[in-house]
């Protein structure tokens, strides 16, 4: 199509691309940057004209400056399992609500809003751990602002501890760490901020830059110090919205009830959710029903950080989906279907990840900074002498960054972090899991295994110069 447009052979543009360390086949599409390249070699000037889907990105409207106004921080809980993630949010979720308001929260939406006593407000994702965190920012969803990482004080730093840790880190999110069960003997928590400052982790009682609360969420203990201590976090952060533009959110949850149809949980992020309201989320379209929080309670409007559950959509969006209040019902419907049917031609995902064979490609288009890479082995030597080794193939153009490193089989939550940060996975002497290996697969994302690590470092070497050869 291309050759055709510019009217030369099309050989000439294949060679072309060649040239550029790519090796296409007749009928392949090309990228917007790689179209830009190839035609102007020929002369020619690329003008894009979007397709209509992509508009619908700027169907969120842009917040007006004399409009902002503070919003509150949205929270995600992290940490080892059975280090008390799930009961510190039972204790807030009780605690904070029967005060002020009328009837505690009764009903697991996926998200809750509490209000201090002096009227402060944090919302919480009702889902703990990194894996949903990591999903939702996989789909292109950036909900969480702060995240808390528990650490049971009886208990020491643990592989999910790590994991979390990483998660937070390559979201760029800021954490709070809770130092948990501290009511439970044998609770030392000096022996857990030695551990992470030997992980480069620095709290500030020690003159770094993590906050930390000892908490028990069996005696509610300190909690309200460590709320404090978020809002703090959030303080810094400046977070602010416009309550007065078309609503717009991301999907937490969405499932089918038997008596209600189906039943979305949407965290509003910017604008005003009203009832009535035309809305598009996913490939699914509809008109809000009701809106009800999670005391139960029906409700005309939800602003910004406020999570609500939607009755109207005309099918179940995935979470991470952005959510947006459109202009008119049928134009809300003409998008979804046109997402559904690009869907259906084109399965399910369409973002391309970064592999070691694209390196070249993206080298020689010149927009490649940075490698992201996981390193998952068998041992701790090993893994840190391969890591170490990575690191120092950091070049002037390109920055090699460890995101994550740790002993085990290659997990999907390992690929759902490659996923959600770009990054490509090795494995030395383990395999990823089969779960792993499918959703790899589904996200095309680059897991390369070997079993000597001369190897690994010589083929990340030579893809960085941009001379790996490809593979058929
Ligand atoms: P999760 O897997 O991280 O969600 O952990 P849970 O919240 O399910 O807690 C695991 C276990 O630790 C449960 O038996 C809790 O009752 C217990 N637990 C959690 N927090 C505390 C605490 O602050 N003090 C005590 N004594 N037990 C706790």
């Amino acid at each position: 199509e291309l050759a055709n447009l510019m009217d030369v052979p099309v050989t000439q543009v294949i060679s072309t691309c060649m040239s550029l360390g790519m090796f296409v086949s007749i009928n392949q599409r090309l990228d917007a940057e790689t179209l830009t390249i190839v035609a102007d070699e020929f002369g020619y000037q690329v003008e894009f004209i979007k397709p209509e889907d992509e508009q619908v990105a700027e169907l969120e409207e842009p917040d007006k400056e004399e409009n902002l106004v503070p919003r509150a921080p949205i929270v995600t809980v992290m940490g080892h399992v059975d280090h008390g993630k799930t009961s510190l949010l039972d204790y807030i979720r009780k605690a904070n609500v029967t005060k002020g308001e009328a009837g505690g929260i009764t009903q697991h939406i996926g998200a809750y809003l509490v209000t201090l006593d002096d009227g402060r407000k944090i919302t919480f994702l009702d889902t703990p751990g990194h894996e949903a965190f990591t999903a939702m920012r996989a789909r292109g969803a950036k909900v969480t602002d702060i995240v808390i990482i528990v650490i049971a004080a009886d208990d020491a730093v643990m592989p999910q501890t790590i994991e979390a840790i990483n998660h937070a880190q390559a979201a760029g999110s800021p954490i709070v760490f809770a130092f948990t069960k501290i009511d439970k003997p044998g609770a030392n928590s000096d022996r857990i901020r030695e551990q992470l400052a030997n992980m480069n982790i620095l709290v500030e009682e020690w003159g770094g830059k993590y906050q930390t609360q000892e908490i028990s969420a069996k005696t509610g203990e300190n909690v309200e110090l460590l709320l404090e201590k978020v809002l703090l976090e959030a303080e810094l952060l400046d977070l602010k919205a416009d309550p007065k533009k078309r609503g717009v959110g991301s999907v937490i949850e969405s499932a089918l009830d038997k008596g209600r149809g189906i039943v979305t949980t949407v965290l509003v992020q910017g604008g005003t959710l009203r009832v009535g309201d035309p809305i598009l989320a996913g490939p699914y379209s509809g008109k809000v029903k009701a809106l009800i929080n999670e005391r139960g309670e029906r409700v005309k409007e939800a602003g910004p950080s406020v999570p609500v559950q939607i009755l109207g959509m005309s099918g179940a969006p995935t979470a991470g989906d952005k959510l947006y209040v459109m202009e008119s019902e049928s134009e809300a419907r003409q998008v979804a279907n046109k997402r559904l049917q690009l869907q259906r031609e084109q399965g399910m995902r369409a973002t391309k990840h970064i592999t070691l064979d694209e390196i070249g490609r993206r080298l020689a288009i010149g927009n490649f900074k940075e490698l992201n890479i996981i390193v998952k082995g068998d041992v701790d030597g090993s893994i840190e002498a391969l890591s170490d080794a990575l690191l120092k193939l950091s070049t002037d153009e390109i920055q090699v960054n460890i995101i994550h490193k740790s002993v085990g089989a290659i997990s999907e939550s390992d690929v759902l972090l490659a996923s959600a940060s770009d990054a490509i996975i090795i494995g030395f002497q383990v395999r990823p899991t089969q779960g792993a290996r499918k959703l790899a697969e589904q996200e095309q994302i680059d897991v390369r295994l070997y079993s000597i690590i001369y190897d690994a470092i010589e083929e990340i070497k030579s893809a960085m110069e941009g001379m790996l050869a490809p593979k058929y």
